[in-house]
């Protein structure tokens, strides 16, 4: 639940914050974490703001190795901007410190917290409000792969064991149709076989990595637009925030997702599946920036495996849908009757469209290939 003001001022008093608290609230759409602004009065230097968070201890078991990991990216990260003459106040998350010099603090409550520098003179939006926001967001991902190339993933903890291991979550959803605890599956026929048909598609990227024809990336796992801060005067996206999922995983796995969300016609739980589709100036437009960030960092096979990201991605995700249906909704949270088999269909719909569009979407990451 909501932390209570006795809580907060606990938090706060334990982080190195200086000067006077003027101000504090709530802040931010973030739906994971409780965020908060506050803002400090240090006299002859004026404000300075920071953001203070509590962080999500159901949706993160494993907090102290989260923080481990937002630790060791940022401040790779913020030797890679400096290199490059850019400004690491404001191009990466920056973590300020507990008293006792840990990047978290855990309250007497056993609640996780922890603070960042405040990025100034940007924006997260929620929406595409217009096509330039999701290119942005896509050359500021696309970066993100690039700054952090040769940074060593495996030593990353793996804070959601199996996140997109999409050959494992393709036996549990066999599993789940075997069980059919509500006894759901005959409602869901085709759909069934929809994910039966495609096996390959599950065991894709398994397959090339057991034979280590892919590398290990830093992946953020939640790409995305309300997770780029974009500044408010040139209007480029100039900071990945939220790193509470980076992990070790697949750079095709990030591009994929954004598609699967971005790029898709229509929302999540549409119930008129002929208004769903995957548009493809959309998805042009996020392959641009997406491989324009990357600036050749990835591999030639990475690059030519970005629509199979795209798809996989989708696939993946109508999958757990349509297995939380057959499990009895138990971890998407569910608005109405049948949300989770509305959910997936509208995921099946992009996939099949994706496979009708397949040489289209190959020939536009050609083009933009180097
Ligand atoms: P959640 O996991 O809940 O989405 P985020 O870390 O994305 O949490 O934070 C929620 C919102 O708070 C962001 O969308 C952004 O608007 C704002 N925010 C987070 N960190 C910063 C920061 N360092 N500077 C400015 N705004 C921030
Ligand atoms: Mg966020
Ligand atoms: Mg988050």
């Amino acid at each position: 639940g909501e932390a209570s003001p006795i809580q907060i001022a606990e938090a706060i008093g334990n982080f190195q914050f200086n000067g006077r608290l003027m101000r504090g609230c709530a802040y931010g759409n973030g739906h994971i974490n409780d965020t908060y602004l506050l803002t400090f009065q240090i006299s002859g230097m004026g404000n300075i703001k920071v953001i203070l968070q509590k962080m999500n201890k159901d949706v993160f078991e494993k907090p102290v190795e989260l923080m481990e990991n937002v630790m060791g990216v940022t401040a790779y990260l913020r030797e890679q901007i400096i290199k490059n003459g850019g400004d690491p106040e404001r191009e990466t998350l920056n973590v300020i410190p507990a008293y006792d010099g840990k990047p978290y603090y855990k309250d007497s409550y056993g609640e996780y917290w922890r603070s960042y520098k405040f990025i100034t003179d940007a924006t997260s939006y929620d929406v595409v409000e217009k096509p330039e926001h999701f290119y942005q967001s896509a050359v500021a991902f696309g970066n993100f792969q690039c700054m952090l190339a040769d940074y060593p993933a495996d030593t990353l903890n793996e804070t959601i064991v199996g996140f997109h291991d999409t050959r494992a979550r393709f036996a549990v959803f066999k599993k789940a149709v075997e069980e059919d605890v509500l006894g759901r599956a005959a409602s869901v026929k085709d759909e069934i076989q929809f994910v039966l048909d495609r096996e390959e598609v599950a065991n894709y990227f398994s397959e090339l990595q057991d034979k280590g024809e892919l590398p290990l990336r830093v992946t953020h796992n939640d790409t995305k637009l309300n997770n780029i801060m974009i500044d408010n005067k040139t209007g480029k996206g100039i900071c990945v925030i939220d790193l509470d999922t980076v992990m070790p995983g697949l750079a095709m796995n990030d591009f994929g997702d954004s598609i699967r969300f971005g790029a898709s016609t229509a929302a999540e739980d549409e119930r008129d599946l002929s208004k769903v589709s995957c548009d493809m100036d959309l998805y042009e437009l996020y392959t641009k920036g997406f491989i324009e960030g990357c600036a050749g960092r990835l591999t030639g096979k990475e690059i030519e495996l970005l629509p199979m990201g795209a798809k996989v991605m989708t696939f993946e995700c109508g999958m757990r849908f349509l297995t939380d249906y057959l499990q009895g909704d138990r971890y998407f949270k569910i608005h109405r009757e049948d949300h989770n088999r509305d959910r997936c269909r509208t995921q099946f719909k992009l996939v099949a469209d994706m496979e009708k569009k397949w040489d289209t979407m190959e020939s536009i990451v050609r083009k933009y290939a180097r």
